[in-house]
């Protein structure tokens, strides 16, 4: 796949092919193209050329034959449906409540009654360990609370692809690990395929199955986590991993 902002390529004839149900940690230095990458996939940007393949399948785009086909509007919000996205900067709805942030869209989006879809945030709240603050505004919460709760609120859409953008680097650090916890419990019990961005190197030797180091808008390394994390191989991510751990 390529892209380009105007006349600048900042992803370059990269390989971008994602299992079903699998995890991968996208790691590499500032600028790399990391975020560009997660953009993509939301459909928030879009490819100057090439697929992104989940499953074997492109996603934003249809493939005739040898012909690339640009997907319509209506086929482009299909495809962002099957996706959830949790920021940096959690970006709960600030007027709505938790409860309200996570029932928003499954009534307007998914069809949901609001009583099935408080139902479902309710157990989502537990899942998250925040069922008490069902009430509360998004400021009257801890920035490791709202963004537990963004998760929640990504997860009401029943997303089969989660993509999370350095999801805890905006948190204090002791608030860190409470986020954590809860994307590996999402890890180890369901099959959502997760994307995630982060310098978390610890978190991602623990759930992700793959890394890909990105260096210049291109993936210079590719390996399991052990793998990647023990014996890197090209000494751009030695120096990066040097750096960052
Ligand atoms: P990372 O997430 O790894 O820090 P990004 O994906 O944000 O990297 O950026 C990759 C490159 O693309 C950078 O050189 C950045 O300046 C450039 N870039 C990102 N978004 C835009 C944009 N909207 N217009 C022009 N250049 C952009």
């Amino acid at each position: 796949m390529l892209k380009k902002f105007g006349r600048t390529t900042v992803l370059k004839d990269l390989n971008f092919s994602v299992d079903r149900g699998e995890r991968v940690t996208l790691i590499g230095p500032s600028g790399s193209g990391k975020t560009t990458i997660l953009r993509l996939v939301m459909t928030l940007e879009r490819l100057s050329g090439g697929y992104i393949w989940i499953d074997g399948e492109p996603l934003t785009h249809d493939r005739r034959g040898d012909k690339r086909v640009e997907l319509k509007p209506r086929e482009v919000s299909q495809v962002r449906k099957r996706i959830g996205m949790v920021f940096q900067q959690f970006n709960l709805f600030p007027n709505m409540n938790v409860l309200q942030n996570i029932t928003e869209a499954p009534v307007h989006v998914l069809g949901l009654t609001e009583e099935e879809a408080r139902e479902k945030a309710h157990s989502l709240l537990d899942r998250v360990g925040l069922r008490h603050r069902a009430d509360a505004h998004p400021t009257e919460l801890s920035g490791g609370q709202q963004q537990r709760v963004a998760i929640a609120r990504a997860l009401a859409m029943d997303p089969e692809i989660l993509l999370l953008d350095e999801v805890t680097s905006a948190l204090d650090p002791e608030l860190v690990g409470e986020v954590l916890g809860v994307l590996e419990d999402v890890a180890a019990n369901t099959d959502i395929t997760m994307l995630i961005v982060t310098h978390e190197m610890q978190f991602a030797r623990d759930v992700s199955q793959r890394v890909m180091m990105f260096d210049g808008g291109r993936i210079i390394e590719e390996a399991s986590p052990d793998e990647m994390f023990t014996n890197p191989r090209h000494e751009r991510t030695q120096k990066f991993l040097e750096a960052v751990v």
